[in-house]
């Protein structure tokens, strides 16, 4: 497996600058959550660094990808296959970095979506990605962030809704895997 700081080199080499230091963000974001839930830091930190290692590649990129390596593709995903970053990004942790955990895997295949019953490092690298400090385009970062660390799932289905609400309002189509993991949430 490559260490923390060979990850960081290749990742800075292949992300825009933006992207990168989002990446960043992630990375010490998940580790401060996992610090507050007694997850492993070194996992989170892992998870948090790889969670966008595919995010560079076009759509039809990614859907080539996932063709060559064998990874189902739903038909949500064809339409949007941006979203295939995930699980590409899944897939090259990997075979190109090496990380053979299920925890770090399943945390960046999730991360887009969610899913029902996530792990609390599926949810760590979740409400990193949401809440890191570089994001500003959320309406309730704040309560966010403080939620993140006093109460992990009231902040995970705060976010889900926020989402949702979010997604309606724009007359997005939403995603079936983010509406499972709302409805299964919420409850
Ligand atoms: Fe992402
Ligand atoms: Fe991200």
């Amino acid at each position: 497996m490559y260490q923390i700081d060979d990850m960081r080199a290749v990742l800075k080499n292949k992300l825009s600058e933006k992207r990168y230091e989002h990446t960043l963000g992630v990375e010490y974001t998940a580790a401060a959550l996992a610090m507050c839930y007694s997850a492993d830091i070194e996992k989170a930190r892992i998870a948090g660094l790889l969670h966008d290692c595919a995010k560079y590649f076009p759509g039809d990129k990614l859907l080539s990808k996932c063709k060559k390596y064998d990874l189902p593709v739903n038909k949500y995903e064809k339409n949007f296959p941006e979203l295939l970053h995930a699980k590409v990004g899944a897939y090259l942790a990997s075979s190109k970095y090496g990380v053979k955990d299920e925890e770090i895997l399943s945390a960046i295949t999730w991360h887009t979506t969610g899913r029902p019953e996530m792990t609390l490092l599926d949810k760590i690298i979740y409400i990193a990605d949401y809440m890191e400090p570089n994001r500003d385009k959320a309406p309730n970062l704040s309560t966010i962030r403080q939620l993140a660390f006093q109460n992990i799932d009231l902040c995970l289905t705060t976010i889900l809704d926020h989402t949702l609400t979010y997604l309606k309002e724009n007359g997005s189509v939403i995603d079936p895997t983010t509406f499972a993991t709302y409805e299964y949430y919420r409850r």
